[in-house]
C-alpha cells in the first residue's frame, strides 16, 4: 500500500528555476501548487509514513481505517487529500471532522487553515461545546467547506438546521477511541446515520477497541487499512521511567524530580481537578511558574494557557487527562504521571505529549507501592519496559544546581543580557567596590555569584530519606536508602526497652525524638513500631532509630526533617489496632 514513487516535479534540466524551491516529497501525490507551496512554507518536505500510506488511498476516494497516534502526522494524512478534492466554489460543508475535544478540534482546524493558506476561497469553521452558539451559526452562515467539531455540538447544529450536511463528501472521525472513551459514540453514530449515502468515511484511532471495529464495519465500505506502528518509534524517542513513592511523599518527590529532570516544558498529569490545584499551589510556593488545565478552566483561558506553554511563558502545566486531550506542544521535554493513568491507552496518550516533532522526550511515572502491580499492563501498552529510577537524592540535585550555575555563568560570559552602557555601569560598580573594599577580583566574582542565588540556598541540606523509596529484592518493596551503606559506616540503631525508665540520653545527631501513646500495657514491641512506621513513611527500617517502650507510651527516634504531610499521615496510623497518637517529644514528657 505504501507508495515510494520518486518526486517527479522540478527534476528536468529545463526546470533550473524551480529547483531553487526544494522539490517536495508531496509532489508525487499530484497536489496543486497552492497546497505544495503551503506545505513548503510550513516546512513539510517529506510525507510521514502515515501520509505516504493514506494519502493515495484517500485521493482515490476510498474509505479508510487508520490506526495511528497523535504525532504521526495523521492530521495532514486526511486533511491534504480532503483539501485536494474540494470544490472551492461550493460554499456548503463538504468535509466534516469529528474530534473528541475542543483542543483537538481547534488544532485540526488550524492545520486545515495552514495547509489551505494559499487557497483563499477555502474556509474552515470549528464548532465545539462551551463556546457561543450564535457565533458559530454566523460563521457557518458565512459559508465553509470544512467543519471541524466535537460530536455533541455538531449534533446540536444539525438538529437545529444550522449545519447543512446535504452536500457532504467526506466525514473524518479523528481519535475515534477517545470519542468512545469519552462517551460520544452514540452521538457519532447519530451523525453517521444522517449523512448522504455517497460519502467517504475516514476513521483514525490510536487503538482499535471492539466498538470502534464494529463502527468501521457498519459504516465504512471496504476501507483501506493503514496501521502505523508508532510504538517502537515513539518508545525509542521517549525514555520511560517509574519511581516508587509512598502517597504522602509524592509532592516532595515531584519537586525533586523537577529540580533534577525538569527542563524546557513539563506536563504533570494528575487524576482529579483538586489534585491539579494542590500540585500547582505547592509548586508555586517553591517558586515555579505553573499553569493548570482542568475541566473547570474556561475555554478561552485554556487556549491562552496552551499558547503560554507553547511560547515558553510558562514551563509547567498541571493537567487532568480530559483537559489535556490532543494537546500538541512541541517543546514538552518531560511528562510526569504524578497519578497513575486510568489504563494503558491513557498512559500511551499521556507520554505521547512529549517526544514530538522528532524530538526526544522523558516520561516519569509515579507509583505508590500498591500501584506497582499495574506496571506490567502499562509496559505492555507502551510496548517496552519502563525502567525504575529513584527519587533524586540531595547529592543528585545539588550536583544539578552546581552544573546549572556553571552553565548560566558560562552563558552570561558569552552572551550578555546588558547593553554597552549598562555593562560600563556594572564595570564601574565592580571597580569601585574592589577599590573601597580592597578585595581581589576572585573575591568580588564570588560575591557577585552569591548575589545571583537571590537568597536561595545553593545546596539542598537535610534528610532525603523520606522521599527515597526503592524496590529492594524480588517481590518486596523496600523503604528507603540504606544509610549505613551510603555513609560507608554501619549505623544500626540501638533499640531498647526501658520499662518505667526515663528516655536514655538525647537522640543521635540527625535524629528527632517522637512520642507515641502505646506501651507495655498495649503489648507493643519495637518490631511493631518499626514495621508500621516504615510502611507509612517509606523509611528504611534501618533509618528508624532508638525505640524505648514504657508502660503507657514509647519514644521513637526518626530522621530529622520529616515533612509535614508525613507527620500528618503518621498521626492517623494505627498499630495493633490502636491509634499511635504520635507527637513530637518534649523535654517535659520525661
Ligand atoms: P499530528 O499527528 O497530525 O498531530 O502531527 C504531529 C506534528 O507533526 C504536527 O506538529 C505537524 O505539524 C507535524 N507534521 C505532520 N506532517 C509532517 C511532515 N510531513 N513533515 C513535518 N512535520 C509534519
Amino acid at each position: 500500500m505504501t507508495s515510494l514513487i520518486e518526486p517527479t516535479n522540478g527534476s528536468g534540466p529545463a526546470d533550473a528555476i524551480e529547483t531553487l524551491l526544494q522539490p517536495s516529497g508531496f509532489a508525487h501525490f499530484g497536489f496543486g501548487p497552492e497546497l505544495l507551496d503551503a506545505l513548503a512554507a510550513i516546512g513539510y518536505s517529506e510525507p510521514s509514513p502515515i501520509q505516504q500510506a493514506a494519502i493515495p488511498e484517500l485521493l482515490l476516494g476510498r474509505d479508510l481505517v487508520g490506526q495511528a497516534q497523535t504525532g504521526t502526522g495523521k492530521t495532514a494524512a486526511f486533511a491534504l487529500p480532503m483539501l485536494a478534492g474540494l470544490d472551492p466554489e461550493q460554499r456548503t460543508p463538504q468535509v466534516l471532522v469529528l474530534a473528541p475535544t475542543r483542543e483537538l478540534a481547534l488544532q485540526v482546524a488550524a492545520a486545515f487553515n495552514s495547509y489551505a493558506a494559499r487557497l483563499p476561497q477555502v474556509r474552515t469553521v470549528a464548532i465545539y461545546g462551551g463556546a457561543d452558539f450564535r457565533d458559530q451559526i454566523q460563521q457557518l452562515r458565512r459559508g465553509a467547506q470544512i467543519v471541524v467539531g466535537t460530536p455533541g455540538r455538531v449534533m446540536d447544529h444539525m438538529r437545529q438546521g444550522t449545519l447543512d450536511l446535504s452536500s457532504l463528501r467526506a466525514l473524518v472521525l479523528d481519535e475515534a477511541d477517545e470519542m468512545l472513551r469519552m462517551g460520544f459514540i452514540d452521538d457519532v453514530e447519530w451523525v453517521l446515520g444522517q449523512l448522504p449515502e455517497q460519502r467517504q468515511v475516514v476513521l483514525f484511532s490510536a487503538t482499535m477497541p471492539a466498538e470502534i471495529r464494529r463502527i468501521s464495519q457498519q459504516y465504512l465500505s471496504s476501507p483501506a487499512e493503514v496501521t502505523i506502528r508508532t510504538k517502537a518509534a515513539d518508545a525509542g524517542r521517549i525514555r520511560q521511567r517509574y519511581l516508587t513513592v509512598h502517597a504522602p511523599h509524592k509532592l516532595g518527590a515531584l519537586e525533586r524530580v523537577l529540580e533534577s529532570e525538569g527542563g524546557e516544558g513539563v506536563i504533570i498529569f494528575a487524576r482529579t481537578k483538586a489534585i491539579t490545584l494542590t500540585v500547582a499551589e505547592s509548586l508555586e510556593a517553591h517558586g515555579y511558574d505553573v499553569a493548570v488545565l482542568n475541566g473547570d478552566v474556561p475555554q478561552a483561558q485554556r487556549e491562552r494557557t496552551i499558547q503560554r506553554l507553547r511560547n515558553g511563558q510558562v514551563d509547567i502545566l498541571v493537567a487532568t487527562d480530559v483537559a489535556a486531550r490532543g494537546l500538541d506542544v512541541d517543546r514538552i521535554g518531560l511528562v510526569i504521571n504524578y497519578d497513575i493513568p486510568f489504563d494503558g491507552e491513557a498512559y500511551v496518550h499521556r507520554i505521547g505529549r512529549t517526544g514530538r516533532a522528532g524530538r526526544s522526550g522523558e516520561a516519569i511515572l509515579f507509583l505508590t507501592p500498591r500501584e506497582r502491580r499495574f506496571l506490567g499492563g502499562l509496559e505492555r501498552a507502551a510496548g517496552k519496559p519502563i525502567e525504575p529510577m529513584e527519587v533524586p537524592s540531595n547529592g543528585t540535585i545539588n550536583q544539578h544546581r552546581l552544573d546549572r550555575l556553571r552553565q548560566r555563568l558560562t552563558g552570561a560570559l558569552n552572551e550578555s543580557g546588558c547593553n554597552e552602557e549598562e555593562r560600563a555601569l556594572l564595570s564601574e560598580i565592580l571597580q569601585r567596590v574592589a577599590q573601597e573594599q580592597s578585595c581581589s577580583p576572585e573575591r568580588l566574582a564570588l560575591a557577585a555569584l552569591e548575589l545571583s542565588l537571590a537568597g536561595k540556598p545553593l545546596l539542598l541540606q537535610g534528610n532525603d530519606d523520606f522521599t527515597s523509596v526503592r524496590p529492594q529484592g524480588p517481590g518486596r518493596e523496600g523503604y528507603g536508602r540504606d544509610r549505613g551503606a551510603r555513609d560507608g559506616a554501619s549505623r544500626e540503631p540501638r533499640r531498647g526497652t526501658a520499662r518505667g525508665e526515663r528516655p536514655q540520653g538525647p537522640p543521635e545527631d540527625n535524629m528527632e525524638r517522637f512520642r507515641v501513646e502505646l506501651g507495655w500495657r498495649d503489648r507493643i514491641k519495637p518490631g511493631n513500631l518499626v514495621g508500621a512506621i516504615a510502611n507509612e513513611t517509606g523509611l528504611n527500617g534501618k533509618s528508624i532509630g532508638r525505640i524505648q517502650i514504657f508502660d503507657a507510651h514509647s519514644t521513637v527516634d526518626l530522621p530529622k526533617g520529616m515533612p509535614a504531610e508525613v507527620f500528618e499521615s503518621l498521626k492517623t496510623l494505627r498499630v495493633l489496632s490502636k491509634p499511635l497518637q504520635i507527637s513530637r517529644f518534649r523535654s517535659s514528657d520525661q
